[in-house]
């Protein structure tokens, strides 16, 4: 499946081949809604751009490529992407969720496919026992983050797809926290990858884009179907856009991890600071499948301050890092998940999975490190209560 040895050199150069006519080295936007045809059925590849369009297609075998899969299928958002992924399901169908998935995952089930009589059960994937103890004869699928947002809760993802193919669920997992550059769920046994690839993958936070990829051909043709027939697809311009950030994936995330490193270790550190979430850190839970699975510990951290430190005026306080949704891009950003993210899970849920009020996520971003750590600490101290 993948044509690269190292992910270095496939960032750069899968599915990109130069271009026949001009010899441009970067993939055309084929801004085209439709093509013309040579006669009746007579079509050269293509015949309207919801059902195929070159760009897209690059960046489709291109993530393809990244993840190890069979095919790559790119949308118009990650919920796009989440929601094709999902209406493999049938009515009747269940999927088990972890329990602390992205806020907009839970809402579509909640919401949406509820009204198709598609359930969900939000299981506790850190526990393999209680789990498998929760796979009812209904339950189909399997959907899983690791690290999950935003306590970044490690689940260990070869033992849930083990556990699930026994059962025969599918095992959808979603890569955007880590990416490819730093997990490859195929390869751990997952079924289909689902991205936001408005984080890492675009990484300029000037995108909003979702990816999917199959590991079977069976399911790149049900896949197929459903991006054709429902229709959120990314529009050509969107593409090339991703397709220019992720060749610089890897070395932005080399720095985006040693920047998170040291803030982690800033953080554990801090007298204001009662508890940091991060899977680089030593002590924290599931640090030791989260290295065996992926290549460290990523770049997103949570934290939570101490009561007598007033988180409003720590956010108001801070000058370069902003606050805002999203994650992944080169800037640092902050957010409130119980407020912002995860608002559209109902407090006792929240509560229940330790999303608490004062729960801060930093997306450590590319900037110096010091100027990184030096807003945070003038944040904290203004933000202590006296
Ligand atoms: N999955 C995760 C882990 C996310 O953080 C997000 C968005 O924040 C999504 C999915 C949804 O992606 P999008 O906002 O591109 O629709």
């Amino acid at each position: 499946m993948s044509t690269y040895k190292n992910i270095d050199t496939a960032l750069i150069h899968g599915g990109i081949s130069t271009d026949e006519r001009t010899g441009a080295v970067n993939v055309p936007i084929y801004q085209t809604s439709t093509y013309k045809q040579d006669g009746l059925g007579k079509m050269r590849g293509y015949e309207y751009s919801r059902t195929g369009n070159p760009t897209r297609e690059a960046l489709e075998a291109l993530i393809a490529e990244l993840e190890n899969g069979y095919a790559g299928f790119a949308f118009g958002s990650g919920m796009a992407a989440a929601t094709a992924v999902l209406s493999l399901l049938n009515t009747g169908d269940r999927v088990l969720i972890s329990s602390n998935v992205y806020g907009g995952t839970f809402r579509v089930l909640d919401k949406v496919f509820n009204h198709f009589g598609i359930t969900y059960t939000i299981s506790d994937t850190t526990d393999l026992k209680a789990f498998e103890q929760s796979i009812t004869p209904d339950v189909k699928a399997v959907m899983i983050e690791s690290p999950a947002n935003p306590l970044m809760t490690v689940t260990d993802i070869r033992a849930i797809a083990e556990i699930s193919h026994r059962h025969d669920l599918l095992v959808i997992v979603d890569n955007t926290f880590m990416t490819p550059y730093l997990q490859k769920p195929l390869d751990l046994g997952a079924d289909i990858v689902i991205h936001s690839a408005t984080k890492y993958l675009g990484g300029h936070s000037d995108v909003v884009a979702g990816l999917a990829v199959v590991s079977t051909q069976e399911l790149a043709q049900k896949l197929a179907f459903i991006q054709n027939s429902t229709g959120g697809v990314l529009p050509p311009f969107d593409s090339f856009l991703l397709i220019r950030g992720i060749k610089t994936l890897g070395v932005r995330i080399d720095r985006h991890v040693y920047n998170a490193e040291k803030s982690a270790e800033f953080l554990a550190n801090n007298k204001a600071v009662r508890n940091v979430y991060y899977p680089g850190l030593e002590n924290s839970q599931g640090y030791e499948i989260n290295k065996a699975q992926a290549k460290n510990g990523g770049a997103m951290i949570s934290f939570e301050l101490y009561d007598n430190y007033d988180i409003r005026v720590f956010f108001e306080s801070l000058k370069l890092i902003s606050l805002a949704e999203s994650l992944g891009g080169v800037e640092s950003l902050v957010c409130h998940p119980s407020s912002m993210t995860h608002a559209s899970i109902p407090y006792e849920i929240r509560r229940k999975v330790g999303i608490t009020e004062g729960l801060i996520r930093l997306s450590v971003g590319i900037e110096d490190i010091e100027d990184i750590l030096e807003d945070l600490q003038q944040a904290i101290d203004k933000s202590e209560v006296k």
